[in-house]
């Protein structure tokens, strides 16, 4: 048998509740495992993150973050569980009780509503800046012309200040520069939700403050955030909820505050030591 096949269709547990049609970047994760060969990089990983809500997740390295944060975006397959987007399975359609997965196509739809942001930038090194920004909303068709998309992205790059960058080619600009032009790239699509993957871990220390000042005022925009990243200065100010992950579980979860301030567990404790 195929590994396709052994896997899908998937029957869905526990039954899917209705809900509201009105909500915007709700992101239910329910009992998730993912494995690669015998590791289980996700034991069984249950979250909800609310809309216009600003998560930081905490963790060593090799805890899942990143494996987390992919399956979020269908970058990973999970094994286990499911994880919807204000309702809608992500990677794959309901039809009765069963799940079939998404074409590519259609996978590549979904993802426009989820932006992605890594900690290499991942910049097109061929594109200037704006033609960056332009390219994917021009693909797929999210504006109504070509020169409104040109100005939602001059526009997206006063918000990070760096509309005089317009026509300079990444290799020109220092990595925050980059990296703040990728999270324009990334809201130019008009996401929903944004994740970033450890996206100041790159940056030389005098340039972590501005990609970090471009994602607090995010989070004051209604978008879902979920931030990877040891910035505990950041989490404390900007986090509604905090989340620390040890060997693909989620060990301890709540308010940033609370979190920081008195850590239940021991492992918890022995991470901040070292971090903070
Ligand atoms: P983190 O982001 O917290 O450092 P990751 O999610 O990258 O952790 O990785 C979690 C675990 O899964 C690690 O043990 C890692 O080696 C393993 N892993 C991640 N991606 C792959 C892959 N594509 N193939 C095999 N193992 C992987
Ligand atoms: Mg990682």
């Amino acid at each position: 048998m195929s590994e396709a096949l052994e896997f899908y269709p998937r029957l869905i547990t526990p039954a899917t509740p209705l809900r509201a049609v009105n909500t915007s970047g709700l992101i239910e994760i329910s009992n998730v495992s993912k494995y690669f060969g015998k590791h289980k990089a996700l034991d069984d990983i249950t979250l909800t993150l609310k809309p216009g809500s600003v998560t930081v997740i905490l963790g060593p390295s090799g805890s899942g973050k990143s494996t987390l944060l992919r399956a979020i975006n269908h970058l990973e397959r999970v094994d286990e569980g499911f994880i919807r987007i204000d309702g809608d399975y992500i990677g794959y359609r309901q039809k009765g009780d069963n799940l079939y997965e998404l074409k590519e196509q259609e996978i590549l739809k979904q993802r426009i509503g989820v932006g992605y942001v890594f900690q290499n930038f991942n910049l097109f090194p061929h594109l200037s800046v704006i033609e960056n920004i332009i390219e994917a909303p021009l693909v797929h068709k999210i504006y109504s012309s070509r020169q409104q998309t040109i100005e939602v992205a001059l526009s997206l790059l006063d918000t990070v200040g760096l509309r005089h960058k317009a026509d300079a080619y990444p290799r020109h600009l220092s990595g925050g520069q980059q990296q703040r032009i990728a999270i324009a790239r990334a809201l130019a699509l008009k996401p929903k939700v944004m994740l970033f993957d450890e996206p100041t871990s790159a940056l030389d220390p005098e340039l972590v403050g501005e990609v970090l000042d471009v994602i607090k005022n995010l989070s004051q925009s209604g978008v879902t955030l979920v931030v990877v990243t040891h910035e505990i200065g950041f989490a404390r100010e900007v986090a509604d909820q905090m989340i620390f992950m040890v060997d693909g579980q989620v060990v301890e979860s709540g308010d940033a505050q609370t979190l920081l301030a008195h850590p239940r567990h021991q492992r918890t404790r022995n991470f901040l030591n070292k971090v903070l």
